[in-house]
């Protein structure tokens, strides 16, 4: 399966646009209950006006909050923002720390979210454990932890350190574009014939390549070798398909 993912998805990447260890904390406190493709569309403006730690922490609220506003939550993140400004200020002179347990003591970073900045923004192996990623590993029999912690403990013994972050970007991409949490596209899957699961959404490869999503579909629809049975039109669809939620 690990084989089949690299191959489907050779360049998985975080999907959030940033420039430094800052600005990845910072998209990634916005996708909090948001989709990637909104938060990359707010930052560009945001990191220009705020480019250190501490525009953050000095940060008008109001200003600040009505920048992110269209993210959702905007009061929390802002809040988190401007705690996160001010801590990586007194405690880390204005940098983001580079240790696991130092990043999960500041403000709106959790596990997952220093996972993330780990693996992207320093080269950590990192296995960031996601709703799409947990949904995946259990659909598979990988294990059946439900908490996150444990979750990223048991694919951590199954999957050599240097892969985590990697395959972590791998998963969350099938999540996203195949392996749907009500519907997963069973029919047209690149992993069907390994996945103990498969059958938990439409076998028929017609009705689940239109579940396919984003621009890839087309190939993921030729790995899956169900391209010959879908009409033209349905490829096409399924490209179109976006955002990627
Ligand atoms: S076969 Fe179905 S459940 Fe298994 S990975 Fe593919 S879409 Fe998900």
């Amino acid at each position: 399966m690990v084989r089949a993912l690299t191959e489907a998805y050779p360049d998985a990447h975080c999907e959030l646009d940033f420039g430094t260890p800052l600005e990845l904390a910072v998209a990634t406190i916005l996708s909090a209950q948001c989709t990637d493709k909104r938060v990359n569309e707010v930052t560009p403006a945001l990191f220009a006006k705020y480019p250190t730690a501490a525009d953050y922490a000095g940060a008008d609220r109001t200003e600040l909050e009505e920048m992110i506003r269209s993210t959702g939550f905007y009061r929390n993140k802002a809040a988190s923002l401007m705690g996160l400004g001010a801590a990586l200020v007194d405690k880390h002179g204005g940098e983001v720390p580079r240790t696991l347990e130092e990043l999960v003591e500041l403000p709106g970073i959790g596990r997952k979210t220093a996972n993330v900045i780990l693996g992207n923004a320093f080269g950590v192996p990192g296995i960031t454990v996601d709703t799409h990623f947990g949904r995946l590993v259990r659909r598979w029999g990988w294990t059946e932890e439900q908490d996150p912690v444990k979750v990223e403990r048991a694919v951590g013994e199954l999957i050599p350190r240097k892969e985590w972050t990697m395959l972590s970007h791998r998963v969350i991409f099938h999540g996203r574009r195949v392996c749907h949490s009500r519907k997963p596209a069973c029919g047209a899957c690149l992993l069907a014939k390994d996945c103990p699961s498969y059958g938990l959404g439409p076998t028929e490869p017609a009705a689940a390549a239109k579940l396919v999503r984003g621009p890839e579909a087309p190939r993921l629809l030729e790995l899956a070798g169900v391209v010959e049975e879908v009409p033209e039109r349905t490829v096409e669809q399924a490209a179109a398909k976006e955002p990627l939620a």
